[in-house]
């Protein structure tokens, strides 16, 4: 949990919704921030935590995967993108993903998925940066 510069994700606990983030801080810094946005007095909520107040349900706070470890801000941008989309219930917002466009991400998440070869992956996040 001490690690920075990843791309992160937080899984509801309760059904299949999770978020996708990056962070150059450290992750435990940032996953405190996601959990105490629900008590924050002025602003909108994040979408977390208006999961969270609609459905009732908790996420695992205990339990952020690292999805991938990147020092380059661009190359993580693209790395959450990808992983973005490569949720079954994303609660991420549109515009998280408005760096390439949806046709690019489309074919970027359907043929790294298809093959299942992170090599492959790490070359088309190389070759857009
Ligand atoms: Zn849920």
């Amino acid at each position: 949990m001490s690690h920075c510069n990843v791309v992160y994700k937080i899984s509801c606990e309760d059904c299949n919704a999770s978020y996708v983030g990056q962070t150059k801080r450290k992750l435990q810094t940032r996953v405190k921030e996601h959990r105490n946005d629900i008590n924050k007095k002025f602003g909108s909520p994040s979408v977390i935590s208006t999961h969270r107040l609609e459905s009732g349900h908790e996420f695992r706070w205990g339990h952020v995967v690292i999805l991938d470890e990147e020092s380059s801000y661009k190359r993580r941008l693209v790395s959450e993108m990808v992983n973005i989309k490569r949720q079954v219930k994303p609660l991420n917002l549109q515009s998280d993903t408005q760096f390439l466009s949806e046709e690019y991400l489309t074919v970027l998440v359907s043929l790294t998925s298809a093959l299942g070869c992170d090599l492959l992956f790490s070359y088309f996040v190389l070759s857009t940066t």
